[in-house]
Formats: C-alpha cells, structure tokens, sequence
C-alpha cells in the first residue's frame, strides 16, 4: 500500500500565504498552505491520495463522525537543524499509536510506512514554512474521521485521513516555567476497558470540563486519578506524569488508561540511560503526598510533545497544597527538557536514532 503515494497528485495553492512572525509564534493558531488527503472506501481500501490548498472541507450533514465521534488524531512535530535541515521526531511511533487506536475504534488500519511517506510529502511541499527561530518548530496534526452520511451506530465505511501543518513557538514563551496542577477527584479521565489508551477527540470532550474547573480556581492543568477509585496516579492534563521520589522516578503503567506517550517513551529511555531507575508502576496520590511531607518528593513533570517537558511546582488535592521543589524546575527535569529538545533540533548527536531527515 505505500506505492499509494506514487499516485499522489499534487495541487500548489496560486496564493500562498504571508507568513507569520517566527518569534510571535502561539500554538496551532497558524497554518501552513496546504494539506494532505486520502479517502477511504469499503471495498476500494485507502486511495486517491492528494495534497491540496488548505482550505474548509465538504462534509455531509449525517457524517459519521459528526454524531458518533469515530474520530482519532496524532501529533508530531518537525524541526529546522542550525545546518539548516528539516527533520522529524519518531515519526514510525505515531503511525503505530494510529493503529493502536484505529483499532480501538474500528477504523480501518493504515499501511505504516505509507502514514510516514504521507507526512514526510506533504512536510516537504510545505518545507519554507518549518521556522528556525529558537524554540519553533512546524506541528504536524494527521487524524482520520468518519465520512459515511447514515444515522445508524455501526463503523462507518468510509473515513478521510488528513494531515494539516501548524508553525508552533515554544509552548512556554518564558521558558520552562513550572506549572500549578489541580488534583481531579470528582471526574475521570478513563477506566479500565474504555478509550483511555486511544488518541481520539472524544476523549478530550469527555475531560473540558474539568480542565475548565482547574482554570476557574487557578491552576494551568488537572492531574487525573484512576477511575475506579480515584487514588491512583495516571496523566497531567494531555501529557504523561512523573513523579521523583528518593531519587527513583515513577509514573503510571500502560495498561489501557493512559496515553502510551512518545515522549514518554523517550523521557524512560534517556533516564534509563543515565543510570535512573524508573518504575512503571501504580501508586496513589496519598503516596506522592506522603514524599512531599518526609521531603522525598524532588520533582514532578508531565511529558508530551507540544511542551517536551513541563515542571510541576504545586499541586492541590482536595485542601491540600503541596509546592515541590521550592516552585523551582528541578535537575532531571531540565536535564531531559535539554536532551529532548537538543536532538529533535540538531543540537546535541542523536545517539537513539529517534530523528528522520526529510
Ligand atoms: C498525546 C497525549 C499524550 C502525550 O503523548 P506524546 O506522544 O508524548 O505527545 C499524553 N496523554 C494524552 C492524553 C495524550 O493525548
């Protein structure tokens, strides 16, 4: 199936847009000048792949997705070296976690390498607009929905996969600033047997309205607690979380509740690397509480790939505030942020393999 791509047809916008200004960059707020689409049908499988001008899509009013929610995504990002090269970050990572949850939602799986040639084609007609302003980098954002019109629940018979482009700045203009984290006991993120390892939207419906809760009392992101009994530890908003306590560094397992992150990944290979031991494994939150009162809890931070590495410096859990490491970034935290960001930008030697130049 990746030969699919040597049908691609390719259709350059005549008006390509001005583009913004590097340093001023937010987050997806901005996007590049044209997209990538392919269509699938029952029967014909995924075809006629194009790059168009970005631009609104037609959908019909029953579609599939508009009322059932058979939608999943992937976020990867793309950087410009100082030699001046464009390269991805684990891009094969994401076309895998695409079938892991195309899976869970019965859509129909994706050839890998084509997924990847996919993004590296569409990257590449839109290669001016990958930014080298330090701390910048072009988000690639591909997700499949279900395009089928009927009204019935079953898994539609046919989907679009897109891919659109966004230049990104640093998630955290003023550099690593810790984060204030509120400790969600009354809402779930997922529970076990449900959609909590997929990358889909629906999920994210399901959790606003805690974070809108977070936002309300002052905090920047939830942490969300086990689903069943809300003691045990699981992710900080749409990232991975650990936690540093005497001197090991524990997060949460995978074991079908939390995202299987990328950059969590990464951040357990580096650590491992440096001789830290790491524990997948479960523990509460009345534990994480417990290192903070005896002074064994050094650090937290949460992982993903919009802000790499973000520190925690307090939590709030029921009435109780805790302020971690003084509300200082710690030492392993800006170790990995450096290491992370260093090889996705070039900067330091990619020992891992983890970069594909375009
Ligand atoms: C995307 C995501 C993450 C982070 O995954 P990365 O691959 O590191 O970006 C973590 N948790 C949730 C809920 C996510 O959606």
């Amino acid at each position: 199936m990746s030969d699919l791509l040597k049908e691609l047809k390719i259709t350059k916008t005549p008006n390509p847009k001005a583009k913004p200004d590097p340093a001023a960059l937010g987050f997806g707020e901005e996007f590049t000048d044209h997209m990538f689409i392919l269509d699938y049908d029952e029967g014909a499988g995924w075809h006629d792949p194009v790059i168009v001008p970005y631009g609104p899509l037609s959908l019909d009013p029953a579609a599939a997705v508009l009322h059932y929610a058979q939608e999943m995504f992937e976020g990867l990002k793309t950087y410009r070296t100082e030699a001046g090269h464009v390269q991805l970050f684990r891009p094969d990572m994401n076309a895998k976690r695409t079938n892991l949850t195309n899976d869970r939602l019965c859509i129909p799986f994706m050839d890998e390498e084509l997924y990847v040639a996919a993004i590296k084609a569409l990257v590449s007609v839109d290669a001016d607009w990958v930014p080298d302003y330090p701390g910048t980098s072009l988000y690639i954002r591909p997700y499949i929905i279900a395009t089928e019109p009927f009204l019935g629940v079953r898994p539609a018979d046919q989907y679009k996969f897109i891919i659109i482009l966004s230049p990104v700045g640093p998630y955290y203009k003023e550099g690593l600033k810790p984060t204030k984290i509120f400790v969600e006991d009354e809402y779930v993120r997922a529970v076990l047997g449900s959609t909590g390892y997929a990358k889909i939207g629906g999920n994210y419906a399901a959790s606003l309205k805690s974070q809108v809760k977070a936002h309300k009392k002052g905090f920047t992101q939830v942490l969300w607690l086990d689903g069943r009994e809300r003691r045990y530890v699981e992710e900080i908003g749409t990232s991975n979380a650990f936690f540093v306590i005497g001197g090991e560094v524990f997060t949460a397992p995978l074991e079908g509740t939390i995202l299987p992150g990328i950059t969590r990944d990464s951040v357990i290979t580096i650590l491992k690397d440096r001789g830290v031991t790491v524990r997948e494994e479960r523990f509460t939150i009345d534990e994480v509480y417990a290192a903070a009162d005896s002074g064994a809890l050094s650090e937290v931070f949460a992982s993903g790939t919009a802000a790499v590495i973000s520190p925690v410096g307090e939590m709030l859990w029921k009435e109780n505030r805790i302020t971690i490491n003084e509300g200082r970034i710690g030492p392993l935290s800006q170790d990995l942020y450096d290491t992370i960001t260093g090889i996705q930008s070039g900067r330091l030697a990619d020992p891992y393999g983890w970069t594909v130049r375009l």
